[in-house]
């Protein structure tokens, strides 16, 4: 049996898998990655995204995030083999939850694309029914925007055209201000979203990580938190990671090739 074999009958056989993508599942749909040589904060200036500037300076910080907006959006981006993998795995029952550290909400196309599950909707986490996986967006989703006010998240696209057309900063119909519906830099994780994601970890029996190089939190831990408690762990990377040593599998292949594979030798 190989890697991926093994990792298929864990997953298989899990009462509750979970899998936990990076940005190396985007990379291959063409979403440019943050960090490294061709990431986007090398045309960009980090700090001028940082939350502290939003409360600052909202007028300027809109100003430049309709630029950064535009340099790593503009284009229509589809889900790839893999995300179409992942939501199959999902459609089918074998996951109870995708966690992503991902903001571009490819797996919630992915999941609306076959016909099951919802399109990320609300407090980052979608799945009304028992058999939909949940999806924990545990960055926010940059295709949506939140009243700083009253809480509502809306479409970010109609919102980023009235910023491009100068409404700087642009507001809600109860006066509040819009901020982009993702984790900005100096802004904490929300505790909630953070907690569920650990404890997701804790009770799976199988744990896949996906395209992340598991460098940063909580991504770090997440792979132990299910190695602790018994739970298969299984990465899929191109690059070897520092949780490699607590894997049961490592599959270090193009997620765009393993991860349909897996889902196929899952189905048989
Ligand atoms: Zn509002």
């Amino acid at each position: 049996m190989d890697d991926l074999e093994r990792l298929a009958t864990a997953v298989r056989d899990a009462d509750t898998a979970v899998a936990f993508t990076g940005a190396g599942i985007s990379a291959p749909s063409g979403v440019p990655t943050f960090r490294g040589d061709d990431g986007v904060w090398e045309q960009f200036d980090q700090g001028q995204f940082a939350y502290g500037r939003f409360q600052r300076d909202p007028e300027g910080f809109w100003a430049d995030r309709v630029d950064l907006q535009r340099a790593m959006f503009d284009g229509e981006f589809e889900p790839n083999a893999a995300h179409e993998a992942v939501a199959a795995m999902g459609r089918d029952g074998h996951l109870e939850a995708v966690l992503t550290q991902n903001t571009d909400g490819l797996h919630g196309d992915a999941a609306a694309a076959i016909g099951e599950g919802d399109d990320g909707e609300a407090d980052g986490e979608s799945g009304a029914t028992a058999d939909e996986p949940t999806i924990l967006e545990l960055h926010g989703n940059s295709q949506r925007v939140r009243c700083t006010d009253c809480g509502k998240r809306t479409d970010g696209d109609p919102i980023f055209e009235r910023a491009a057309g100068g409404e700087l900063p642009p507001t809600c119909d109860c006066g509040g201000v819009f901020k982009p519906d993702v984790v900005l830099f100096g802004e904490q994780l929300p505790g909630a979203v953070l907690q569920r994601a650990r404890s997701l970890a804790r009770e799976s029996d199988a744990f896949l990580a996906i395209g992340s190089s598991l460098v940063v939190e909580p991504a770090a831990s997440l792979p132990r938190l299910a190695a602790s408690t018994g739970g298969t762990v299984g990465i899929v990377n191109l690059e070897s990671t520092p949780c490699d040593d607590v894997a049961d599998a490592v599959v270090r292949e193009d997620v765009t090739e393993a991860l349909p594979r897996l889902q196929e030798l899952i189905v048989e």
